[in-house]
């Protein structure tokens, strides 16, 4: 835990594809910024204090997609600092515990993995 992370929403010339998180007044709604306040607070101190957000909303996808409807973050995980893929994944999983602790049965929290896109989902879906 970090008492002071910074939240950063990467914007378009930082995104490979070319487009960074789309934020919308939508994902400030309290139960959905909510998620924001506990994954900042409960980011691991490998982050250094930054905490990027790399997708908010999203409209490209077949299946129910609760980026679409704005109830859902993606946290990048690949900047944790660590010696390897194992450790960084352990570290996200333990940052992904303690939020769904924090969070309650109400949201989701799901590690997705990767070397190059490892990410917490973190959505409402009560
Ligand atoms: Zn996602």
């Amino acid at each position: 835990m970090s008492e002071r992370t910074r939240i950063i929403f990467k914007r378009d010339s930082e995104s490979s594809i070319g487009r960074g998180a789309i934020i919308y007044h939508a994902h400030f709604r309290p139960e959905i910024s909510v998620i924001l306040y506990w994954a900042a607070f409960h980011a691991p101190n490998e982050l250094n204090g930054e905490m990027w957000v790399t997708e908010g909303w999203r409209n490209i996808r077949e299946s129910r997609d609760l980026h679409k409807e704005c109830r859902a973050f993606d946290l990048d995980c690949t900047r944790i600092e660590a010696k390897n893929y194992l450790v960084r994944y352990k570290i996200a999983q333990r940052w992904a515990n303690l939020l769904t602790e924090e969070l309650g049965p109400d949201y989701q929290v799901i590690l997705h993995a990767g070397e190059k896109a490892l990410h917490l989902h973190v959505e409402l879906d009560p």
